[in-house]
């Protein structure tokens, strides 16, 4: 007889281990508290109709290296790839940008007098990333099967970004890293911030920064018609208030972070397990704006206009105070932004001659700060007269990210913050199990963490499969 398993939350998380529980036979149901499946992954029309704008993840790196999601046939499905021509820009105040280019010797030449040491620096994480995709995308093993490139990422792991870009000779470099090392959310003296930009690095070089043609939502549209093909079902508009207003599963798996879990299963877990995850620590959360706009943004540095992300901060040292502030529980007056321009290269995302921008800062956990201004005034400095193409805007605080989508506790995007502990054991040493042998948390809160790749879906559900085979036998 199959057995009956049940997954709660559509994300990228809950969708993967749906799929992996349905691979293996199970009958799955997935209840989606929101209308539309794809929790952060979802692309809607939040400004004006007619316009696509991604709610949460824009650029998709760990979907096409996902050593999980890269098995699927998700192109069967209408799932299509556009990549700019360099996947990242980062304009400065000269008026003239550092482009990273996605071909590794590209990118020597463009670096000039760094290129070399930038060659030297990601190649053999480039070369062997068949091997280090599935290692950094799993729990923190003593036996990697890439030792020394593990070994490699461990020693810059305990670095920080403002270490590791002495050995840049040129600002010009040291603020492009800058820029990849400021996705941990971190204070560039932490360690990690070098690993976390390093990886980012490597990632462009090694599988580009792609958009999918049509917004995230293809990717969730994609992973939902596999799973209908598997036999698996997503229920929409269905919030678990309870599990124990469920009928009976053999297994639950929860695309839910910590505070979730605690409240929909907490009557069946553990005094000390739930004591655990009341431990646990959320990350700084975001401050994002979608964009209806008339024309392409007015780049001062026409190589903005080749690629789809945008970085804007400035030099290193513009981009380390605004993350600093952010750290302290403050707020930037010259926050860093992140920010997309993905119509520029899929027209399908806005009406002709129209164009759509996605952009964030990093803010305290829950702020209530209006960072509008500081934002608009970020992209201004680099493309004058911005303001006067925005035919309509969205604007989400910390606290309206997480009515859309309850994982984004406080506008956290990563699903918890990623010191070493919760780099090493997340959400507890028990990583996808619980106290409760039927029931496993399977987000982002798990390992590796945020990012739309699946892979804390996929290890959740082979834990809970291998599991349950053993309870059989
Ligand atoms: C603004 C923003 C920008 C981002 N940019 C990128 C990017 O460019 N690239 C990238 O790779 N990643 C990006 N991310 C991160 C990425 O989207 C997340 O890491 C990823 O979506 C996590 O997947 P998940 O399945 O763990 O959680 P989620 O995607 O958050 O999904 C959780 C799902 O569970 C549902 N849910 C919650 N509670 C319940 C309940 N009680 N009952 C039923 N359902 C429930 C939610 O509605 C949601 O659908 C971004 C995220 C945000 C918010």
């Amino acid at each position: 007889m199959s057995r009956k398993a049940c997954v709660i939350g559509a994300g990228p998380n809950g969708l993967a281990a749906a799929i992996v529980l349905a691979q293996a036979g199970s009958q799955v149901e997935v209840f989606e508290a929101e209308p539309t499946p794809g929790g952060a992954a979802r692309t809607l029309e939040l400004t004006q109709p007619g316009f696509l704008h991604d709610f949460g993840s824009a650029v998709h790196p760990w979907v096409v290296g996902s050593p999980f999601f890269s098995t699927l046939p998700l192109e069967d499905y209408g799932l299509q790839w556009v990549h700019s021509p360099a996947p990242l820009a980062h304009p400065l105040d000269d008026g003239t940008a550092v482009t990273l280019e996605r071909d590794l010797h590209d990118a020597e030449a463009a670096l000039g007098s760094d290129g070399k040491t930038w060659r030297k620096l990601m190649a053999p994480f480039v070369e062997g990333w068949s091997e280090f995709a599935p290692e950094v995308l799993r729990p923190v093993h003593l036996l990697p099967r890439c030792p020394l490139l593990m070994a490699r990422l461990g020693w810059h792991a305990l670095s920080s970004a403002k270490s590791l870009v002495r050995r840049f000779g040129n600002s010009r470099t040291r603020a492009l890293f800058a820029g990849l090392a400021a996705h941990s959310f971190l204070s560039l003296d932490e360690s990690l911030t070098a690993a976390f930009g390093l990886l980012l690095g490597v990632a462009a070089h090694a599988v580009g920064w792609p958009l999918p043609r049509g917004g995230s939502q293809s990717i969730s549209n994609a992973l939902c018609a596999h799973l209908a093909k598997l036999g698996g079902r997503v229920k929409t508009a269905a919030r678990v208030e309870s599990l124990s207003a469920l009928p009976h599963y053999d297994v639950t798996l929860c695309d839910l972070t910590p505070r979730q879990l605690l409240r929909v299963a907490g009557d069946r877990l553990s005094r000390s397990y739930q004591h655990r995850l009341e431990n646990y620590r959320y990350g700084p959360g975001v401050f994002k704006v979608d964009y209806a706009l008339a024309r392409p943004i007015p780049w001062k540095a026409r190589e903005c206009l080749r690629a789809a992300t945008i970085h804007l901060g400035g030099s290193f040292e513009d981009i380390a105070a605004s993350e600093e502030a952010m750290r302290k529980g403050k707020h930037a007056d010259r926050p860093f932004v992140l920010l997309a321009q993905p119509s520029l290269f899929d027209a399908t995302r806005a009406p002709e001659g129209k164009h759509t921008a996605w952009a964030y800062c990093h803010v305290p956990n829950g702020s209530r700060v209006d960072m509008l201004g500081k934002l608009e005034d970020q992209i201004e400095r680099f493309a004058p007269g911005f303001r006067d193409c925005v035919l309509a805007r969205r604007v989400f605080s910390p606290a309206q990210l997480e009515e859309m989508d309850a994982n984004l506790v406080g506008g956290d995007i990563g699903g918890g913050a990623m010191n070493f502990r919760q780099f090493l054991f997340r959400p507890t040493w028990r990583q996808y199990a619980t106290s409760a042998r039927d029931i496993y948390i399977c987000s982002s809160s798990t390992p590796p963490g945020g990012g739309v790749h699946g892979m804390c879906g996929y290890h959740a559900a082979r834990m809970a499969l291998s599991r349950l085979s053993t309870s059989l036998r």
